[in-house]
């Protein structure tokens, strides 16, 4: 069993062949898809596509990139998802520095508000960090005693510990695979087996073989073999205990 722990499996680059991405994964042994809300109509999408399919997990949140539209009733509106029961998590929610597409008042707003829910709601968050590494650490440590995955891990080994003390899990996906990024497979080595977790972060990030091409999550098993690479570990045995981690971080009912 391999669980892809964030994909967007709704965006409108698989609406021509949607059930034959579902079909390429669950022959791949992607057997566990958590489908990632972006903002209020994604994480309706990802509801609607979840119902009824086997192994396939809703979340709802707000991305950094649309923080700034999030107004009270979208936040009413994604609460209300969020509160439901076959929703696994809270986001993705986090900081964009690099991007900065909302004013950073939104964002840091927009990340207080959903670690918040996260708790209120005793689920996970789904974290999205780029070049906001202290404000993300910032942040958690304020609502410390919230669980939750930094996703696409894109720092290095050194950072570490800080995610890991808040108890944090730690999710890679294809960027692990590409020769120059040596700093994160270095990351990727230095995760203890219990707070690993892989993803495809699909259609984006596809991992080398397939660089620059359509992402999907039939594909993460090459993401899988190169951390098992890197860790001297069997894929297999990565496999099933990144699941178990993800059965844990999430609770995924039988839905
Ligand atoms: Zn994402």
């Amino acid at each position: 069993m391999i669980t892809d722990t964030h994909a967007h499996v709704t965006w409108e680059s698989f609406d021509a062949d949607r059930e034959e991405v579902f079909a390429r994964a669950a022959r791949e042994g992607i057997s566990r898809i958590v489908l990632v809300g972006t903002d209020l109509a994604s994480s309706r999408a990802v509801a609607e596509c979840a119902r009824g399919r086997a192994g396939v997990y809703p979340t709802a949140g707000i991305h950094p990139h649309d923080a700034q539209h999030a107004d009270a009733a979208t936040r009413a509106a994604i609460e209300e998802l969020c509160a439901a029961p076959e929703c696994v998590a809270v986001g993705e929610t986090g900081l964009d520095w690099f991007k900065q597409f909302s004013p950073r008042e939104a964002q840091l707003a927009s990340f207080r508000w959903q670690l918040a829910l996260a708790r209120r709601l005793d689920k996970p968050v789904i974290v999205h960090c780029r070049d906001a590494h202290e404000d993300v650490l910032e942040l958690l440590r304020e609502q410390r005693g919230v669980r939750g995955v930094m996703h696409c891990y894109s720092l290095g080994a050194e950072e570490l510990p800080h995610y890991l003390e808040l108890g944090m899990y730690i999710s890679f996906s294809g960027v692990v695979t590409y020769p120059k990024n040596e700093r994160n497979r270095e990351a990727a080595r230095a995760v203890p087996l219990e707070r690993l977790l892989v993803e495809t972060d699909c259609p984006f990030l596809a991992p080398q073989s397939r660089r620059g091409k359509r992402n999907e999550p039939a594909f993460l098993r090459e993401t899988l073999g190169e951390i098992a690479r890197l860790r001297g570990a069997q894929t297999e045995e990565l496999a099933r205990a990144t699941s178990a981690n993800a059965q844990r971080l999430f609770g995924f009912g039988a839905g």
